[in-house]
């Protein structure tokens, strides 16, 4: 069959291949991207999903607005001032089906084959694969433990005057780095001196362990500049709440808004009315400030585990990230005292030893580093991560 041109761009990910392993009985995944699903708050979700079917089970079940269901708008613009936003309302959001729609209506709206587009070296796979099928030479920005680095960027969007610069300034998938303040105000100057759009996309920033994150490019935007025409904004609920909920959202100037809307409209014409009426009433309920203080202290915890095993079990044979939040560890293996460095050879050895996790490559868009790896410390729980970190260190002997 003679498939569209657009599909030579792009290939079936690496990773999907790896979990087609992860079946394997008694496995430790540090794989996933998933949020553990024991933390979700299933009887707030029920009570939600109740309400929303008997106060209005007519809107809850109809056709809705592209643009999303007003009372989850009002909801999200209330949460997002939670979070240092002050100026953003129910009309400067649309609602998506999860963040990827978001950063799919981006693709859209702004990419034409040939055109570029930065991201961060590594960054979130999707999302490389989602603006290649828009015909984007993805052009890859270094990162170091403050997230992008400045001058490197700066030079790439002098150099290539890309379309929209995509970042994950906080708690990166799956860098694990956080841009620093100093960073984040460039950066928005950088946005408005080239006159390019900048991407944040943001499912992590309420993961924090002890401290919140530097404020984000959005809450920053109108302090710095007064302005967000040049700054995209995405949000989700998937790590907070539920990603089967499938909600995210979209914040940007009006304009590109309603182009994505226009997209919207032929692509799925709304996210689902119930699953957005169950989300409003969650977080009108007001459960999500109890619900986000559990997780952190959880994944607080599960991070805390991990990073102290790598060091017991590891020592210098790797080198790793320090997360102040989010899901993931970005380890480098360092091949200190001739051990192993490439990642792809020792996940091969790891699932013999029944650990899995993913290997750090397929996250660049250029020049991938193949002695890099991913560990989600989501999922296990601390003794299984105990477990998973000293199998990773017998697969790194054998
Ligand atoms: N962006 C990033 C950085 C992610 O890690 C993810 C999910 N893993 C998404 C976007 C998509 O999330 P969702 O569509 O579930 O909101």
């Amino acid at each position: 069959m003679q498939f569209a041109k657009r599909l030579d761009n792009v290939e079936t990910s690496a990773i999907r291949e790896l979990f087609k392993l992860l079946g394997k009985p008694g496995i430790i995944s540090f794989a996933g991207g998933f949020p553990d699903s024991a933390m979700f708050d299933v009887a707030g979700i029920q009570e939600a999903a109740n309400k929303a079917l008997t106060e209005n089970a007519g809107l809850a079940l109809q056709y809705g607005a592209t643009e999303g269901f007003g009372p989850l708008r009002e909801q999200l613009a209330a949460f997002m001032a939670t979070k240092g936003t002050k100026d953003v309302y129910a009309d400067n959001l649309i609602v998506t089906t999860g963040s990827q729609q978001a950063l799919d209506l981006l693709g859209k709206c702004m990419i034409s084959p040939g055109d570029k587009v930065i991201v961060e070296g590594p960054t979130f796979l999707a999302t490389i694969q989602c603006f290649r099928l828009y015909g984007a030479e993805v052009i890859s920005a270094p990162v170091d433990a403050n997230g992008v680095i400045l001058e490197a960027l700066e030079q790439l969007i002098a150099e290539h005057q890309p379309k929209l610069v995509y970042l994950i300034p906080t708690f990166g998938n799956p860098s694990g780095a956080t841009l620093s303040l100093e960073r984040r105000k460039r950066v928005l100057e950088l946005a408005v001196q080239y006159k390019t759009l900048v991407v944040e996309d943001d499912p992590y920033g309420d993961l924090y362990f002890d401290a919140p994150p530097p404020a984000s490019l959005l809450a920053l935007s109108s302090e710095v500049l007064g302005s967000r025409e040049w700054l995209a904004h995405c949000g989700s609920l998937s790590k907070v709440l539920s990603p089967g909920l499938r909600i995210g959202w979209l914040i940007a100037n009006a304009e590109l808004l309603a182009k994505a809307v226009m997209c919207k409209q032929f692509s799925d014409a709304h996210t689902s009315t119930f699953a957005q009426a169950t989300a409003a009433q969650y977080l009108l309920a007001g459960h999500m400030p109890a619900t986000l203080a559990k997780m952190r202290k959880v994944y607080a915890a599960r991070a805390h585990t991990m990073m102290h095993a790598l060091r017991a079990n590891l020592g210098d044979a790797v080198s790793f990230t320090e997360p102040q939040g989010g899901l993931f560890l970005w380890v480098k293996l360092t091949g200190q005292g001739g051990k192993l460095a490439d990642a792809n050879v020792l996940a091969k050895k790891a699932i013999e030893q029944g650990v899995a996790f993913v290997p750090g490559a397929p996250f660049f868009s250029q020049n991938p580093d193949a002695s890099t790896l991913r560990l989600s410390f989501a999922t296990a729980d601390e003794d299984k991560i105990r477990e998973g970190v000293a199998r990773l260190a017998k697969a790194m002997a054998a």
